[in-house]
């Protein structure tokens, strides 16, 4: 059977500029390139757990722009359900992104992604409630956040909060999200924001190329080392790490092979360049496992 997942979150158009220097103020420079990708940490997650076999539903906002149409058709071609990608009269979200000097600056237009509000988490609560397991992250308004854990915990959902970009926790995640995934420099910032043990035995931390730490039935935390490959591009990783988990979870697996599943396919992603892209299908993740020597249960 495939699990059935729920993602929260955002969904934003990538804008990348390439250029030898970056722009002074004032200044006017010629580029060497324009390409636009699929982006948003919730679209990201979500196109990540259709294409290692979920059956994903989408809950955001799109402004009624061509951005907003795009990008609803791209999650659309990847089997994800976008009924629930709601068209607010915004600008759709999207990153501008500098590349140049070997460097990015990068501006984050939120735009419709703030107009996903928890009544609209309420109108396809029954999305969640008929859900194995909700993914959300932290570009969307935090009461958002916080209605969409809130429903998941009332209807006894698993829920996996990505807390990404960072900040201090509401109590209602703090309380009713099943697990955390922070990278190592948000796992840093929550360790200072809230002295809490029980918040850090929910944390799942991913540490790049060393692999990833988790939560052990033992009550300790764990280590699972990353996959070695050749990295070209690490755009993604956390994204298809977060991806990867709620489908493994989703399967029922215990939380170790899901976090040996989830190394396994972010490793892959960081042999391709871009985003979604070059995240893997799951037929390329069973056949790295086991070129790799290991297995999970939930695919034999
Ligand atoms: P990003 O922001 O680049 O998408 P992140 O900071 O959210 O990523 P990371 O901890 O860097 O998250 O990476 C997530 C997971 O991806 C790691 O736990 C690991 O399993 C895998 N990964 C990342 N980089 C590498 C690498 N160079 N080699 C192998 N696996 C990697």
């Amino acid at each position: 059977k495939r699990p059935i997942i729920t993602v929260v979150g955002s969904i934003n158009m990538d804008l990348v500029t390439e250029s030898e220097t970056f722009p002074k103020p004032g200044e006017t420079l010629l580029g060497r390139h324009f390409s636009t990708f699929p982006g948003g940490k919730g679209a990201n997650q979500a196109v990540a757990a259709a294409r290692l076999g979920a059956e994903v539903r989408m809950i955001g906002c799109v402004g009624d722009d061509a951005f907003g149409k795009e990008l609803t058709d791209t999650i659309a071609n990847e089997q994800i359900d976008t009924d629930a990608i709601l068209v607010q009269a915004e600008k759709t979200g999207i990153a501008s992104i500098c590349l140049a000097e070997g460097d990015n600056q990068i501006i984050v237009v939120p735009g419709a992604n703030h107009a996903l509000l928890p009544e609209h988490i309420k109108a396809h609560e029954d999305l969640i409630r008929t859900s194995d397991l909700v993914l959300v992250q932290l570009e969307i308004p935090a009461q958002t956040v916080d209605a969409a854990v809130e429903t998941a915990h009332t209807y006894g959902v698993p829920v996996i909060v990505n807390p990404a970009p960072i900040q201090a926790l509401s109590s209602t995640i703090r309380s009713f999200a099943t697990y955390l995934t922070p990278n190592e420099h948000e796992a840093a910032v929550l360790k200072k924001e809230h002295n809490d043990e029980e918040l850090h035995k929910k944390c799942i931390v991913t540490q790049g190329k060393e692999g990833v730490s988790y939560p052990a039935a033992n009550g300790q935390q764990s280590e699972i080392p990353g996959f070695s490959v050749d990295a070209i591009d690490t755009t993604g990783a956390g994204d298809t790490f977060n991806g990867a988990l709620a489908v493994a979870l989703g399967h029922g697996s215990p939380l170790d092979e899901a976090c040996v599943f989830a190394s396994a396919a972010a490793a892959l992603a960081v042999t391709k360049k871009g985003a979604q892209t070059g995240m893997p299908h799951l037929n390329d993740v069973t056949r790295f496992l086991k070129d790799n020597g290991t297995s999970v249960s939930f695919l034999s």
